[in-house]
């Protein structure tokens, strides 16, 4: 199935300069929003993983109906202030600024095998972020799955430790 042409595309959101890659259109059509749930779980299976985490918002659409597709657990990875628990964060460069994010520090068991997944590798800082608290809690990041990759942002550089999957390339 050819899900590319499901992608909208937004030139200069939000803000200039910014191609963005809007995933809504791809979500409300049923039959891609299904075959990407079940390639990307396809993709984690047979690696032993224990739980999918994912980052707020756009990582819970996905990374949810991953984990239920696989029948293991969901871990959500916010910003700060928003879950109610002992938490453990990690602070990460934006191109201006720094962002901070933040998982229950009981979420995960030292030596439980945890997969990433989020709607777009850029960079790669987010998805980095992520995994630093992963390994954090004693976690290990058996993969990341991403829908979109733009690649010419080189985000596989920064992390070049991890198996990295992408469904959607853009140069
Ligand atoms: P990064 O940390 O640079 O890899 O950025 C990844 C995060 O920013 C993802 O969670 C995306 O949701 C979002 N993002 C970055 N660039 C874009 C883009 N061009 N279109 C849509 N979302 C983007």
């Amino acid at each position: 199935m050819d899900i590319s042409d499901k992608i909208r595309i937004i030139e200069d959101f939000p803000k200039k300069g910014i191609s963005f890659k809007d995933i809504t259109t791809l979500i409300r059509d049923g039959e891609a929003f299904k075959y990407v749930i079940n390639t990307m779980a396809d993709n984690l299976k047979d690696k032993n993983i224990k739980y999918i985490a994912a980052p707020e918002a756009r990582g819970f659409i996905l990374g949810s109906a991953v984990a239920y597709a696989m029948g293991v657990g969901f871990i959500p990875i916010r910003k700060p202030g928003k879950l109610p628990g002992e938490t453990i964060s990690y602070e990460y460069d934006l191109e201006y600024g720094k962002d901070e994010l933040v998982m229950h520090t009981d979420a995960i068991d030292i030596g439980e095998r945890v997969a990433i997944v989020d709607d777009l590798l850029a960079t790669g800082g987010t998805v980095n972020a992520l995994a630093k608290i992963v390994e954090k809690a004693g976690g290990i990041v058996a993969a990341m799955e991403f829908l979109i990759e733009l690649e010419e942002l080189n985000g596989r550089e920064l992390n070049s430790e991890y198996e990295i999957n992408s469904l959607v390339k853009y140069n």
